[in-house]
């Protein structure tokens, strides 16, 4: 049942045991007035019979012959308050009986004063409680009083059955109006219910959205029709701001999900309220062991003193920091924002490692290829002074420095040409990209080495497949197979003894160069890629080298979307291996 209808039942119910309380009182009263009634009339009807009487002795024949008048007991007084004539006390006392009785019984009293009076008294005589009415009449120019008593069980009696009667009554006209009122406020309030019925499921959580409410109603016009309708625009409108609230949420969680930098969000007290998966990817930990936590979980003591700096001043604060996550180390900048009304902020953490890294790298090129030119330059300028100031030297010495700065110029010659073909493959035109066969060029390669060592002994060889087209810059890739046998010659015992083969894969082709040399050891073989890097620096530059051939190798390969990747033995060879697409 619902609440509204409880209430109206309980109303009622109250409005009932109400009715009946003061009915009683009313009940009784009323009846009491009615016997009242009654008896004056009586008394009247008596008064009017024995009033004419001549005599006091005819007044009290008169009296006696009205018993069919008399309920009870009768009595007349005179002004001097002598009992003139009692219906019963003269019959129970007899002789014993006087006239002489005083009478000043209040109703009595009363009747003398103000003409009538009432009471209620019991009587030792007749051992039972009466209500007295006295009345008043004149009589032979003298006042008398005539008195009735009712028995007062009597009167009780009438007056509880009369209340009986009239409680019953009234009961069952007001649960007649009762039920009546309920079976009405039952239909009127039937579609409030179906409204009820309708947002219960809703209410309780067992459904999402709030229903749309029905009303059985034949009239278009009908109040609840009317409410339920508007309820429905609501409920519509209310699921469509839900709706697009979900949807900016969720764009803005996408957003947040997506971005680089790592993003967490604190309240006023630091309580960590958001940590986006790249700030989790970050600190190495899920969202699960931080969202509700201090910040100093996150053990970052620099960005927990600008996020209260930040707090406390509502200003953007800002901090490079260095942290370490497992074997790498990042460098990240770290912004503290303001945020929200409530005096949050957010911390945004950007990993500029590779940036680092790159500037990095590029310092340490610009200090090494400045390291790199300044030797030779060293040398010759020295070798040039020694000229200069020595004109005397022999024919042979003069020869033999000639010859010396000669060789570092060539050094420098191939160094400052190594780093125009870094500088020149990084800006490669997609125009120079063409179809070229690499068994051809990789037997132009083997006859280019020849030419320039012809004491090497190289071999090429092939697979059954035969097809080793790629799409290439054809002076790129000569380039880098050259590099790598430059390097197979220069670092093996001589004769040199290089093979070449070539591999058809799916939809790859492969160029492996092998050879006999020195080989390379395991810790550096990780690092030979790098530029200038070289194994042994003295023995690199004794055989022409500059640390930068196998770095422009790879920037070619990758170039063309390839991978190249070496191993090696000490003592026993190396062998490398580019691998490039299918053209
Ligand atoms: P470099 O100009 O010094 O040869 P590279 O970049 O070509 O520089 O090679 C880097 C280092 O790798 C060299 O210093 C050398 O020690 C080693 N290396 C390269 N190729 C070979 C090879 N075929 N056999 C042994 N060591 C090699």
């Amino acid at each position: 049942m619902s609440t509204f209808r409880k209430k109206i039942l309980i109303a009622h119910v109250v409005v009932f045991l109400l009715f009946l309380g003061l009915m009683f009182p009313f009940a009784s009263t009323t009846m009491k007035r009615i016997v009242m009634g009654a008896m004056q009339l009586r008394a009247d009807e008596l008064i009017a019979k024995i009033q004419a009487a001549p005599s006091e002795e005819a007044l009290a024949r008169r009296l006696k012959n009205q018993k069919h008048l008399t309920f009870f007991r009768v009595t007349v007084i005179s002004q001097e308050r002598f009992i003139l004539y009692d219906s019963h006390t003269k019959l129970m006392l007899g002789p014993r009986f006087s006239q002489e009785y005083i009478i000043d019984h209040p109703d009595v009293v009363d009747a003398f004063d103000k003409g009538t009076g009432y009471s209620e008294n019991y009587s030792d005589l007749l051992g039972q409680k009466f209500a007295y009415l006295s009345k008043s009449f004149a009589f032979q120019d003298s006042t008398y009083v005539l008195r009735i008593a009712f028995p007062h069980q009597y009167l009780e009696e009438i007056s509880n059955s009369f209340e009986i009667g009239f409680l019953t009554l009234c009961t069952l006209v007001l649960l007649a109006f009762s039920i009546m009122s309920w079976a009405v406020i039952h239909k009127l309030t039937g579609p409030i219910q179906q409204i009820t019925d309708a947002i219960k499921p809703y209410h309780q959580g067992a459904a999402d959205e709030i229903p749309e409410i029905a009303i059985q109603s034949t009239d278009p016009k009908d109040d609840f029709v009317g409410l339920a309708q508007t309820l429905n625009s609501l409920s519509k409108r209310v699921k469509g701001q839900i709706d697009s609230l979900k949807q900016e949420r969720n764009e803005r969680a996408a957003i947040l999900d997506a971005l680089s930098e790592g993003v967490i969000a604190v309240d006023a007290s630091l309580i960590i309220t958001y940590i986006n998966p790249r700030a989790q990817d970050l600190l190495s930990a899920k969202a699960e062991e931080f969202m509700g936590s201090k910040f100093v979980v996150t053990k970052l003591p620099l960005c927990q003193d600008l996020l209260l700096k930040c707090l406390e001043q509502r200003k953007v604060q800002s901090d490079t920091l260095e942290m370490q996550k497992g074997r790498k180390r990042l460098f990240l900048d770290a912004v503290a924002l303001p945020s929200g009304p409530h005096g949050g902020a957010i911390l945004v953490l950007h990993d500029i490692s590779a940036e680092s890294k790159m500037l990095e790298m590029r310092k340490d090129f610009i200090a090494n290829a400045s390291h790199e030119l300044k030797t030779p330059i060293t040398i010759v300028k020295g070798f040039a002074e020694a000229l200069h100031d020595n004109p005397e030297l022999s024919k042979e010495i003069a020869h033999e420095i000639t010859g010396k700065m000669i060789r570092n110029c060539d050094r420098m010659n191939s160094l400052v040409k190594d780093l125009l073909a870094l500088a020149d493959i990084e800006n490669l035109p997609a125009s120079s990209m063409a179809k070229i066969d690499l068994l051809d060029l990789a037997t132009e390669c083997k006859e280019l080495l020849v030419e320039h060592h012809p004491s090497t002994l190289i071999f090429l060889s092939t697979d059954e497949a035969g097809k080793y087209l790629v799409t290439a810059d054809k002076g790129l890739l000569r380039q880098a197979i050259m590099n790598l046998l430059e390097n197979a010659t220069r670092y093996s015992p001589q004769p040199a003894q290089i093979t070449i083969e070539l591999k058809s894969m799916e939809d790859m082709v492969q160029l492996e160069v092998a050879d006999k040399g020195i080989g390379i050891p395991e810790k550096d073989l990780e690092h030979i890629f790098e530029r200038f890097y070289t194994v042994d620096k003295s023995k690199s530059q004794k055989r022409g080298g500059s640390g930068l051939g196998l770095a422009i190798v790879e920037t070619i390969v990758h170039k063309h979307y390839g991978s190249v990747r070496a191993s090696s033995q000490v003592g026993e060879g190396s062998t490398f291996v580019i691998t490039l697409p299918h053209a």
